[in-house]
This record gives C-alpha cells, sequence and structure tokens, in this order.
C-alpha cells in the first residue's frame, strides 16, 4: 500500500508500464485480455495499491525509486499518476478542489433559485409534520438537491393521502370526568405490575368518541383487542384532554 501523502508523493517517480483490461467481471488471470502489448500483470488482490479501493482494470507503474511495481486503478493513475512532478500534482489537486468548492456554490444557489420558484411546495413540505419516512427523505434531500418534477409529485400525493386519512380518523372529544357509565372497543390492552403484583389494563375507545385507561373488571371475564365492552368507572382527567384515567372504584 502506498500512502498518500499529498505534498510528498512525486509522481516523476513512477514509470508507466502497461495497463491491463479485464473483460469478466471476476478478477481470474484467465479472463484477462490484453488490449496493449505491454500488458502486465502484477496484482490479484483486486484492489489498487495506492488507494485500496476495488478495481477491475489496472495500470501497472514502476517506483523507479525502488524497482517496486504496483498496480493501480484508472482513476487513481490519471488523477495521481500522470503528472510530471510533485508540483504539478499539488496544483492539478487544487484546481480540482477549487472547482469543485465553485461547483458546489453553484449548486447551492441552484437550491436556492428552485426553493424560489416552488414556494407553495416548499411551505408544505417545511410545515410537513407526519411520519411519512419517503417525506422526510425528500425533504433532507431538498436541502442540497434540486427535486425531479417526479418526486415532487410523489411527495404531494403522500401529504395528501396522510390529510385523507387523518379526515377519515374519528375527532375525538374531551373526556368527562366523575362516575361514568360507557360503553366502546377495546384498542389496546397491557398487564401493568403494581406492588399487588399487576393488573391487566385496557384503553376503551367510547362511542362518545373519548379514550379511557382502565383495569380490565372481572366481571368482563376474557377481553380481546377489537371487543366491545359495557362498564362503569370513575374518570379523572390525564395531560391529554381526550384521555381519562379511570379506576373502578371511587
Ligand atoms: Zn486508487
Amino acid at each position: 500500500m502506498y500512502f498518500d501523502k499529498m505534498y510528498q508523493l512525486n509522481p516523476a517517480d513512477f514509470k508507466l508500464l502497461g495497463y491491463a483490461i479485464v473483460l469478466s467481471d471476476f478478477i481470474d488471470i484467465e479472463n484477462r485480455s490484453d488490449y496493449d502489448n505491454d500488458v502486465i500483470m502484477c496484482n490479484d488482490t483486486g484492489r489498487c495499491q495506492h488507494c485500496n479501493k476495488r478495481i477491475k482494470h489496472h495500470v501497472a507503474i514502476e517506483n523507479t525509486a525502488n524497482g517496486d511495481v504496483i498496480a493501480v486503478g484508472f482513476d487513481c493513475y490519471n488523477e495521481t499518476f500522470v503528472h510530471g512532478s510533485t508540483r504539478e500534482l499539488n496544483l492539478h489537486r487544487a484546481r480540482k478542489a477549487a472547482d469543485r468548492k465553485w461547483e458546489n456554490a453553484v449548486k447551492r444557489q441552484a437550491v436556492r433559485d428552485f426553493r424560489q420558484q416552488h414556494v407553495s411546495f416548499f411551505d408544505m413540505l417545511d410545515n410537513y409534520t407526519g411520519r411519512n419516512n419517503f417525506v422526510e427523505d425528500i425533504r433532507q434531500k431538498s436541502q442540497v438537491y434540486i427535486l425531479s418534477d417526479k418526486q415532487m409529485d410523489a411527495v404531494k400525493a403522500a401529504i395528501a393521502k396522510e390529510e385523507e386519512w387523518k379526515e377519515s380518523q374519528p375527532k375525538l372529544v374531551a373526556a368527562p370526568t366523575g362516575k361514568i357509565a360507557f360503553s366502546g372497543f377495546v384498542k389496546s390492552i397491557k398487564w401493568v405490575e403494581n406492588r399487588y403484583g399487576g393488573t391487566l389494563k385496557m384503553m376503551v375507545l367510547t362511542d362518545d368518541l373519548y379514550k379511557v385507561w382502565v383495569s380490565v373488571p372481572s366481571k368482563l371475564g376474557q377481553v380481546e383487542i377489537g371487543d366491545k365492552v359495557e362498564m362503569t368507572a370513575y374518570l379523572s382527567p390525564s395531560d391529554d384532554p381526550t384521555l381519562a384515567w379511570g379506576k373502578l372504584r371511587a
């Protein structure tokens, strides 16, 4: 492995020996085909000996300082070893870094312009409070990329569908307090440990559209999620106005 010390590597130390083009997806000597009369096979690891990335085709170069022959990928060769001196290599890298900086600035500006052109869409996206992972993913991407029409349409459809679902859900009302007879459906059941051992609790969505968290009364026998129940309990308020804590006895 040749370490890429930016200000030390001198590409002038390396001599091009030849290259190998691999026609098969597998790194396999038999399947290598030479397009170059000087082709040199010197790497069976399938990795670039400069950056250690996986490579298929390779360029063989000799380190004239010590005679080592190594294989690097075409990209590494063109980016690093093709230059005539350390100075040229560093110049190339500095220019690339500057180009990248400029490109990023242009990209950021393009994203800002795009947002300006789609104000209502981004108002909707930025104020989205749902939990759709796809919408969340697109929201993050939109900070850096320009969205395609397809992505925007998909987001609009996903949000519309979620709104529709929300609309179709029962609108809960504030729960009453005191001794209340109610009926409703069991939404969930949970065994809750306490110092007397434990008690089976259930969440009931009442027919009047508030929720009650209460112990399952023994007279109801076995209850299951989805069962219709009818009972009386002493209700007291919770932090959520639509949910009451229920007690079987005052
Ligand atoms: Zn490499």
